[in-house]
């Protein structure tokens, strides 16, 4: 039996997508349940789609999960460069293993699997046209390369004069014509493709010296050890030519067993989850916020107020079914329940909502403590000052009905700043007045300038009316006469309207017509602040 080997391959193209992230989580869950080894290898052959800092963003958001590799990372987070015990196959960054892949490309060449071709951009250009005016769609592969200009088509002088005097050469494969390759997936099972309308891919670019993306992964692979490949669907049709490689090159019996997972599918219609789906419904597609070199920033699930713990469940579940009820899971439950065989084939549809949810739940778990510290965070940046056991207090009254710690703040921002601005006067006076959207909030309320344009006409007419009614004087006198909890029957032996003395008080001390009972905020400021509070209100509207 094999030690079990697994690793996440991405290239720095970019920040790394929820999808990539769960990749990640699948073999590092497959790896530890088996007491195996989770690798992290840099994919970065392709020079033209390197994006500087893409490598930092995709191992600070595994780090950030809490998806910790055990090769090619060390730990201060830098790609392992220099072999060491720990990290025998270094360097696990493509571009500086350079030197390895071309004896390989050569290899197949001299085993008569690949050959050497010589066809300029143009030339491709021209067979792809020609095929175009024909109706057709160009192939370099058994039905085409007889007319191309490669190894396969003149002789050795010529070949090695080519060699020598030209940089622009590649190595292709030669895929073989009208074979079935059968292939099995663990999580789709036995699959069979003919070869015959596959391409002869190229291998290896002497212009870079570099490798393409399928040499360099299958010799990687191998050397390396892996022993199972767990990847997005998207390389599903590359199969083949993997499989291929690893018989061309001898290595079948230590070819590692494939597992292609499904695509995380958009919460609306079909069709891949994309950025473009979470700037329309509002939720973040990445672990962490990024910033591309245009300066157009990305939300992250990280800055958004996400538990890394919630961020991992949540992604577990997109694909993996583990049979029960249960949807709440630890890192260490997932390692132990995880199976490829319960991942399923259909894409698995992102549910914002959802996702919601289960910070939500976490939430719940966190301690009081640790939320109010995390409050404590919010409130210094919004420079709100305030001691540690009041935010306590806040924390255990609104906990419950948070999904992320920043809802605590708009839940409470009245227990911690009086209001200045009164958002429905509609629950005094009963009249029809437009709510301030919450957008237009600014970061500390007492820096709004009083708009008075917008409520000067509702003032004249209602509010007036309202602060000369009873239920004004209703509303003081009971802050004044009762102990919080016993407001409501204060007000109900005196035989007062309850709804408008309590709506009075709700805007005078909240600014706004819904939130948190009034007896619990009036427990939390005190008697003073809920009397100073009536008083502004009366100054300002009335
Ligand atoms: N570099 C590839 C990627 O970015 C890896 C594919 C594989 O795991 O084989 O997705």
């Amino acid at each position: 039996m094999r030690k079990t080997r697994v690793r996440f391959a991405p290239s720095p193209t970019g920040p790394l997508h929820m999808g990539g992230v769960r990749t990640a989580l699948y073999n590092y869950l497959y790896a530890k349940q088996r007491g195996g080894d989770f690798i992290i290898r840099i994919e970065d052959t392709d020079s033209h789609r390197f994006v500087p800092g893409a490598e930092e963003y995709i191992i600070e958001s595994l780090k950030w999960c809490g998806i910790i590799p055990d090769e090619g990372v060390d730990g201060n987070g830098k790609v392992v460069e220099q072999p060491n015990e720990k990290h025998p196959h270094a360097p696990y960054r493509q571009s500086q293993r350079r030197s390895i892949y071309r004896q390989y490309a050569e290899q197949l060449v001299a085993s008569g699997n690949a050959y050497y071709a010589f066809d300029s951009e143009e030339d491709l250009e021209l067979a792809r046209s020609k095929a175009e005016n024909a109706g057709q769609t160009f192939i370099y592969n058994h039905s085409t390369r007889g007319g191309m200009c490669n190894s396969l088509n003149m002789d050795s002088g010529t070949l090695q004069r080519m060699l020598e005097a030209r940089t622009d050469w590649t190595i292709r494969f030669k895929m073989p014509e009208n074979v079935t390759v059968a292939m099995d997936d663990l999580i789709r099972g036995h699959i069979e493709v003919n070869t015959s309308t596959l391409d002869d891919k190229v291998l290896w670019k002497r212009a870079d010296e570099l490798p393409t993306y399928h040499l360099a992964n299958i010799v990687d692979d191998h050397l390396m050890e892996i022993t199972e490949v767990i990847r997005g669907e998207e390389w599903l049709p590359s199969l083949p030519l993997h499989y291929l490689l690893y018989k061309a090159f001898g290595w079948e019996d230590t070819m590692p067993r494939f597992a292609h997972l499904p695509l995380l599918l958009k919460p609306v219609g079909n069709g891949k989850l994309s950025k473009r789906d979470g700037d329309k419904l509002g939720f973040p597609v990445f672990p962490l916020q990024w910033t591309n070199a245009q300066g157009e920033t990305s939300r992250g699930y990280r800055e958004d107020g996400y538990f890394p713990e919630a961020f991992v469940n949540l992604l577990a579940l997109l694909g993996w079914n583990p049979g029960t009820e249960q949807e709440i899971f630890s890192m260490d439950e997932l390692i132990k329940e995880f199976s490829l065989e319960k991942v399923g084939k259909a894409g698995a549809k992102f549910n914002p909502e959802k996702a919601k949810w289960f910070n939500k739940e976490y939430l719940r778990k966190q301690s009081d403590e640790s939320l109010a510290t995390s409050l404590m965070d919010i409130l210094n940046a919004k420079r709100v000052k305030c001691d540690y056991d009041y935010v306590l207090k806040v924390v255990k009254l609104t906990k419950e009905r948070a999904s992320f710690v920043k809802d605590i703040w708009d839940i409470a921002a009245c227990l911690f700043i009086a209001p200045r601005e009164y958002s429905d006067y509609s629950v005094v006076a009963g009249a029809a007045f437009t709510k301030s959207a919450d957008a237009s909030r600014p970061v500390d309320p007492r820096a709004k300038v009083y708009d008075d344009n917008a409520t000067k006409p509702f003032l004249a007419k209602d509010v007036d009316k309202f602060y000369k009614s009873e239920f004004y004087d209703a509303a003081l006198d009971a802050v004044q006469n009762s102990e919080a909890d016993t407001i409501e029957s204060y007000i109900r032996e005196k035989g007062l309207n309850l709804g408008k003395v309590m709506n009075c008080l709700r805007l005078a001390l909240t600014g706004a017509a819904s939130g948190l009972g009034i007896s619990d905020i009036m427990t939390l400021i005190g008697k003073q602040e809920c009397l100073d509070r009536l008083a502004f209100m009366k100054q300002r509207l009335g």
